[in-house]
């Protein structure tokens, strides 16, 4: 990944200017140069006891860069979403540490076969079904107890033995990982927390957070037309797609019954890579990193979002989605790994519009839902979790007299009742 240059404001950039003469130092100045200069004149040469007027300059400092930074972040959508991968990739970085060093359980046979039989894991949820078959021994093993289990290999009664590396690398480098990815969120908070998808829902939304909610802002300063939500899901490949199923290259935008360019009946799917490869569509105008970022966000909803309303939604889908599959036939897995995927596009398409709804309510541009899902009667308004505190919030109060009196919903009833 690139090195990021950090945008300064022209006030800012001066002070640095000023604080970089005042230490002898060649090439470019650096935040900890920045530091170190205002130590430096504060007469702070190492040791304990920073004076407080430091600390003050310092947090006065750090607050100048975040907003100088966070300013500029707002009008690039693409840097902002560079930031929240980055972040993305910490984590997943984090995680994968965490489990290269975890504690392994081995059966080791007086016959001298060595089987590994469990890992641990952060959630029995990843366990392999070749280790479910070893959780409870595993488990006793690791509290220390004396087990003993059949080799797997040749059945010989043998002993339980655990095997832990040395934790503390793993825990340094978790801990730097775990202190970036807060940098991170502290700089993606000066970005959302004055944006209307932030202040007026994604904050009272468990499960959204800064980092989720910033994946929308992104895509709502991305996208010119903000008014016209269906533009915003074609351009995340959120919309399906008519295809020609004689594969002649033709799609379109609107739902079509044949193809016009060789008469052939079309089909309609998603307009993602593969399906662009298997009907010989040269692309499609999607943004197939945004859709990654919809993708995650709501993944996230469906594997651990069931403490929030569209979790509980998303769950409620899947399971209706996997009955209706079952009924045409489709055996369980391959029924619930469709309706897993079906149901994804379907939250992020509902996410999607509610931050568009709550933002262009807020500056007041919102012409209401899509007219078809309308006419469906399906139509979900933006949730939230946290209705008391939510509804201390004026821009909440605006989105909630703005259904009240525009759709005539009480959408602060419809919160109670899920
Ligand atoms: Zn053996
Ligand atoms: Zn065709």
């Amino acid at each position: 990944m690139s090195k990021k240059a950090i945008y300064v404001s022209g006030e800012v950039w001066e002070a640095l200017n000023r604080l970089r003469q005042a230490i002898p130092k060649r090439g470019r100045v650096t935040y900890s140069d920045v530091i170190m200069a205002l130590l430096q004149q504060h007469g702070y040469v190492g040791g304990s006891g920073v004076a407080q007027s430091v600390e003050e300059a310092l947090k006065s400092l750090r607050r100048a860069f975040g907003v100088a930074y966070a300013s500029e972040l707002a009008s690039s959508a693409d840097t902002l979403l560079d930031v929240i991968s980055v972040r993305d990739d910490m984590q997943k970085l984090r995680t994968a540490i965490w489990n290269r060093f975890t504690r392994r359980v081995y059966a080791q046979c007086p016959q001298g076969h060595k089987t590994l039989l469990y890992v641990e894991r952060a959630s029995s949820f990843r366990l392999r079904k070749s280790e479910r078959k070893y959780e409870e021994v595993a488990k006793a093993a690791l509290e220390g107890r004396q087990v003993s289990v059949p080799c797997p290999v040749c059945g010989a009664e043998s002993g339980v033995v655990v095997k832990a590396p040395s934790r503390l690398m793993s825990e340094g480098i978790v801990a730097m990982l775990k202190t970036g990815e807060e940098i991170i969120n502290a700089t993606l908070m000066e970005t959302v927390r004055s944006h209307p998808i932030y202040t007026a829902w994604g904050q009272f939304v468990r499960g959204l957070g800064v980092a989720n909610s910033a994946r929308l802002v992104a895509l709502y300063e991305k996208v010119e037309d903000k008014v016209h939500v269906a533009k915003a899901w074609m351009y995340v490949g959120l919309a399906p797609v008519s295809v020609c199923s004689n594969k002649c290259g033709w799609w379109g935008k609107e739902p079509a019954r044949v193809c016009p360019r060789c008469g052939a009946p079309a089909v309609q799917v998603a307009p993602t890579r593969l399906n662009a490869t298997k009907y010989n569509v040269e692309k499609f105008p999607v943004s197939y990193r945004l859709m990654r970022h919809m993708y995650i966000l709501a993944r996230y909803f469906i594997v651990y979002g069931g403490g929030s309303k569209y979790g509980k939604l998303a769950r409620a889908k899947i399971d209706e989605l996997t009955k209706r599959f079952r009924e045409r036939g489709i055996d369980q897995k391959l029924a619930r790994a469709k309706a897993a995927n079906a149901t994804w596009r379907w939250l992020a398409r509902v996410l999607v519009e509610h931050a568009f709804a709550v933002a262009n309510i807020v500056r007041g541009i919102y012409q209401g839902p899509p007219k078809p899902i309308l006419a469906h009667g399906a139509y979900i308004p933006p949730l939230v979790d946290d209705v008391e505190e939510a509804l201390k919030q004026p821009p909440v109060l605006q989105v909630v007299e703005w259904y009240r009196k525009h759709l005539g919903i009480d959408i602060v009833q419809y919160w109670h009742s899920i």
